[in-house]
């Protein structure tokens, strides 16, 4: 191995799930929303004047964090946007987690937080969940450098309440917590409530899931407002411009449009609440879900092999092959025709074993 080579930084990267592209597939893969963004956003879109294009996009994206802001009812300098939550989150890392001490996270949680902390060379530990997947609060009353908790969790689906938050948060007073809520809008409760309490509690959310728009990359936190500067400090010193001049637009307007996402996440709530009935009757378990996924394994039925044969059909759910949920698919809920299909798949598949 040459010198260069030597010198280069190792990482394993976080392997996000597949994008296939066949005709007639169903994907309940990656936790996307089925339905279209709000209409705002595709009017603004198609009324886009692309000449816009040849100017830098205004580096604070005032327009949107300001909507951000209103909307939640905090204060202007204490909301941070960025390029989808995953972007939110690894300036997080690299802001909050400096003081040499590991950092703490579940041993079952959304898995590219290891990937930054070994990026950003931060020492980690991973308490176990409890048997039912459920955060035991006194693992996060030692020492450490930070707590990150997914609430609700990725790939678990479970919400933990705000009690057990905040006592996480009490106990952790001399460092920074981060609450990921990627998933909050489909039943979970948010800690935003929380950020005029805890000067150290910082609170990531995203436009992928609720708002229909992996696509164009937008996510945020609320914290107090010297952990927002101290993020953009760390944006400053490395990308200024991290949202372009069609998130900013777009993303205003998919805030504006709250009759529409209130919709839509109902929708999803309601197929959820439908189809775990259904999979129940077919022998499934799942704990209760607060996200727009569910987290299920079969009585008898592998859960690999379960999700080979739904591949087969071309219904792309996921499996992760890791120690305790090896047994265990995380199905995205799409529309209800979607649902529809997979639970036929599924009825015939296991009705064959029989
Ligand atoms: N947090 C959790 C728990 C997630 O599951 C995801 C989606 N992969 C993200 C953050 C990142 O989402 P995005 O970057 O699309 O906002």
């Amino acid at each position: 191995m040459s010198i260069w080579e030597k010198n280069i930084r190792k990482v394993v990267p976080y392997v996000p799930g597949e994008q296939p592209n066949m005709p007639g597939m169903i994907k309940l893969n990656t936790n996307e929303n089925p339905y279209p963004p709000a209409p705002g956003v595709i009017k603004a879109l198609q009324e886009f004047k692309a000449d816009k294009l040849r100017l830098y996009p205004d580096p604070t994206a005032k327009l949107l964090a300001y909507t951000l802001a209103d909307y939640y009812n905090v204060g202007k300098d204490q909301v941070f946007v960025g390029v989808g939550s995953d972007d939110v989150l690894g300036m997080s890392f690299l802001t909050f987690f400096n003081s040499g001490k590991p950092i703490l996270f579940p041993d079952i949680t959304y898995s590219f937080y290891d990937v930054w902390a070994e990026l950003f060379s931060i020492p980690f530990e991973r308490p176990k969940l409890d048997h039912n997947f459920r955060i035991v609060k006194e693992d996060y009353y030692k020492k450490n450098g930070g707590v990150v908790i997914a609430n609700p969790n990725a790939p678990t689906s479970i919400c933990e309440d705000l009690d057990t938050l905040r006592d996480i948060i009490e106990h952790n007073q001399d460092c920074v917590v981060i609450i990921d809520e990627a998933y909050v809008d489909f039943g979970g409760t948010s800690a935003i409530r929380l950020i005029n309490e805890y000067d150290n509690l910082l609170v990531v959310q995203t436009f992928s899931k609720s708002r229909s728009m992996a696509g164009m990359r937008i996510g945020y936190a609320f914290g107090n407002e010297k952990l927002i500067k101290a993020l953009n400090d760390v944006k400053y010193s490395y990308n200024s411009y991290t949202l372009n001049q069609t998130s900013i637009i777009l993303g205003m307007e998919a805030v504006k449009d709250k009759g529409y996402f209130e919709e839509c996440t109902s929708k999803i709530i309601k197929t959820r609440s439908r189809v775990m009935g259904e999979l129940k009757e077919l022998g499934f378990s799942f704990p209760d879900s607060k996200t727009n996924f569910i987290f299920a394994t079969h009585e008898s039925i592998p859960a690999e092999e379960l999700y080979t044969a739904l591949r087969e059909e071309k219904i792309f759910v996921r499996y992760f092959k890791k120690p305790r949920i090896d047994n265990y698919l995380r199905i995205t809920v799409g529309t209800d025709d979607e649902m529809d299909a997979l639970i036929k798949v599924l009825k015939e598949y296991i009705y064959n074993k029989k």
